[in-house]
Parts: C-alpha cells; structure tokens; sequence
C-alpha cells in the first residue's frame, strides 16, 4: 500500500486533488504524500490520469528533476486554487507557471476523441513527465471552464487547507470531509457549548 492512499480524495477535480497531497498545509508539520518520482507515478494512477501497466513503466524511472518540476506545479497550482477559494487575486507567478507546463503538456499531447462526443488531450509513451502532464492540462481545464465560484478551501481551523470543488446543490460544503475535519469542527462546536453551559 502507498502511503498517499491513506489521504481521503475530496477535490473533485485531478488539478486540486494534487494540491492535496500535501497534507496540513497550514499546520507547523505539513505531511508530503508524493516523497519519491515512483510514488508520483503510482498516485497518477490511483486518480485514473495514467493507466496502471504505464505508470509501473514510468515508476521504473529514476526521475528527481521530474519530481521537482511536478511539485513545484503543485505549489503554483495550490497558490491559485487557494486564492481563488478565498476571493483574493490568484499570484501571478503561479498563474504562469501553470500555464508554462499547460504548454508543455499539450505540446507533447495528441488530440484523441474522448469516447463521448468530444476530443480530449491524450499523452503516449514512457517520458517520466507523462506523470504530471494531465494534471497541469486538467488545472487549467478548471481555471478557463469553471467553475470557480465552487472552488472552497476547507475551513478548518486547524490549518488543514484543503482545497474541493463544492458540488452540494446549495453550496454549503464546508469541510474537506465530514468524518475529518467536519467531524472536528463538531467536536469543538459541542464543547464550546458545553463550556458556556456550566
Ligand atoms: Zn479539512
């Protein structure tokens, strides 16, 4: 088992779920679920950006600086996402950055019908940056088709972070999970009023 199928997927989105992969961004110990180029690969494959027989193939690869450029892509698109959740302009640096390996995604990419209808970017071949290509393409899927008034950060006090798409029909999702951080925040709300009974 890989360590990152301990985190709950909430996102709803590929693009947000690898914001996610850092665990307590806003805690004094933030947790990294994507340590290793393998484990990245693996993850790719456990959120169905990359079939299972290709991401072993790329796992293979010995990849640092790939590792680098993917988490580096996920902190500009966690910068984006997480100022847009909370209504502040999103950093320019991060935009571009973004956009830069949006760029070189589609660049390697080739346009397939999608099975239903449409055309989508499809990625072939063994190149280890296959592991994040989907990911800056799905980003910015999100970021010119929306919808971003649904974007959230969980509201955590405790610094959890967590970014999702809020699905709900009255657009009341506050929490990453119900049985995390929405759990907690319960907890804490039945104390609060236990103290103010006595
Ligand atoms: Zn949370």
């Amino acid at each position: 088992m890989h360590a990152f199928e301990s985190l709950d997927v909430f996102g709803g989105a590929a693009g947000l779920d690898f914001a996610n992969t850092v665990d307590g961004r806003g805690t004094d110990r933030p947790v990294d679920y994507l340590p290793t180029y393998a484990e990245l690969a693996a993850w790719s494959a456990y959120i169905g950006l990359v079939d299972t027989a290709d991401a072993e193939r790329l796992g293979r690869h010995d990849a640092p600086a790939t590792l680098r450029t993917a988490l580096s892509l996920r902190e500009a698109v966690f910068q984006v996402f997480h100022a847009i959740g909370q209504g502040r302009p999103a950093p320019v640096a991060a935009l571009d950055e973004v956009r830069q390996r949006y760029a070189e995604a589609t660049a390697a990419a080739r346009l397939a019908p999608d099975g239903a209808g449409a055309f989508t970017w499809q990625f072939e071949g063994d190149d280890p940056d296959r592991a994040w290509w989907p990911i800056a393409v799905d980003a910015v899927r999100l970021l010119t088709g929306g919808p971003l008034d649904r974007i959230k950060v969980c509201a955590a006090e405790a610094g959890c972070a967590g970014l999702f798409l809020d699905t709900s029909k009255n657009r009341s999702r506050r929490w990453c999970t119900m049985d995390g951080c929405g759990v907690d925040a319960k907890v804490k709300r039945q104390a609060t009023r236990r103290r103010n009974r006595t």
